[in-house]
């Protein structure tokens, strides 16, 4: 950081300089230097740097201070404390500033009143099948949030009672506390706990809410899921979450979405995965067969030959996409099942089909690459 200026110099004033010069001088360069009129970008930081010298060289304690110690001299107050005299009302009244913007300038608030506060988010765990996320389901589902009470309408007050300014803090909403030490007069400043920083208490706090404001109620809340949806999807409906404090926006509802596994199906992204067993006579010979899909069933044939592990894609037959049109589509790997257990019978028919065809394994209708040299040199 720079090394600070001398706060006389920053204002350009005399060292001598009585309150009334001081102020003018603080005015016109903050006239000058507002953000809201001026658009450099180190407004800002003038802007600040013009009114902590004016919040020091204003008040009697810390003038003093800072003319015996300097800078260093100001370390004693907190930065909260430095500007707490400044009356921005004062300085800028008639010239139509919003004097709440300031505040925002310096980036410190701990002392101020406290401003509104956003609810916070609520999660809702949704199960559903994967039939329902390949369709997409409208439903209704009850969520446990905070809402505004009813019967006061968060004002705090019983219905038909008032409320008054608070007496502890005078209805500032801060408590201003002056020590005297050696560096000066320390002052610090925390919200009210009277009225914990509002400002202004109730006569009689509303019986519904304990003159909270807020009610715990349970929502019914309608949902749209969309068709496509996989676990881990989340849905936001806004500002269905917790509610605000000091007329702070609502929280937003994040209903998580867990897709619960199937009997027959495997899901990767849009395509499903299903295993079909076939008799070793279904894969030798082929066979028509039927493949349940998500929503009925689809004829399958398995040619001649099939071997155990092949795998057939059923295209369009998997889940829709959730941010494009169309479906995925459906793997169908075949598993051929050896029996076992046969009748005399079969064991008789399948010893002579054993005798026929011998010992001899063909893994491939076509010969192989060197199968085919071997039999050119042999012929
Ligand atoms: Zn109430
Ligand atoms: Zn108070």
């Amino acid at each position: 950081m720079a090394e600070k200026r001398d706060y006389y110099e920053v204002l350009g004033v005399d060292k001598g300089a009585d309150k009334k010069e001081i102020k003018k001088a603080y005015r016109k360069l903050a006239m000058k230097y507002h953000p809201d009129v001026n658009k450099d970008s180190d407004a800002a930081d003038k802007f600040k740097e013009i009114s902590e010298a004016y919040a020091v060289l204003s008040d009697e304690n810390k003038r003093n201070t800072y003319d015996q110690f300097g800078h260093s001299g100001m370390n004693g107050f907190s930065q909260e404390d430095i500007f707490s005299n400044i009356n921005f009302d004062d300085i800028f009244r008639g010239f139509g500033f919003d004097v709440g913007n300031i505040f925002d300038v310096f980036g410190f608030g701990g002392g101020r009143r406290q401003g509104p506060q956003p609810g916070r988010d609520v999660y809702y765990d949704l199960d559903i099948s994967l039939e329902e996320a390949a369709t997409g389901l409208e439903t209704d589902i009850r969520v446990p949030h905070t809402k505004t009470c009813p019967a006061c309408e968060g004002s705090r007050a019983e219905p038909g009672t008032g409320t008054h300014q608070c007496a502890e803090c005078g209805g500032t909403g801060q408590i201003r506390q002056v020590n005297n030490t050696f560096l000066g007069q320390m002052v610090n400043i925390r919200p009210c706990n009277a009225c914990q920083g509002e400002g202004s208490v109730v006569e009689e706090p509303c019986k519904n809410c304990n003159g909270q404001g807020i009610v715990r109620t349970t929502s019914s809340i309608h949902i749209k899921v969309p068709p496509g949806v996989e676990s881990g999807s989340r849905l936001r409906v806004p500002g269905e979450g917790e509610m605000g404090m000091r007329n702070g926006p609502p929280g937003d509802l994040y209903v998580m979405i867990n897709v619960k596994p199937h009997k027959l199906f495997q899901r990767e992204a849009a395509n499903l995965y299903y295993e079909k067993p076939i008799s070793f006579v279904q894969a030798a010979l082929g066979d028509s067969v039927e493949i349940p899909t998500l929503d009925s069933t689809a004829d399958f044939k398995i040619p001649a030959g099939t071997q155990s592990g092949t795998t057939f894609r059923l295209k369009g037959q998997g889940m829709p996409h959730l941010r494009w049109s169309g479906k995925g589509d459906l793997y169908v790997k075949v598993k051929v099942v050896t029996p076992r257990r046969l009748s005399p019978q079969q064991k008789e028919l399948l010893q002579e089909f054993a005798d026929i065809s011998g010992d001899e394994i063909h893994t491939s209708e076509d010969k192989g690459f060197f199968d085919k040299v071997k039999d050119a040199i042999s012929n």
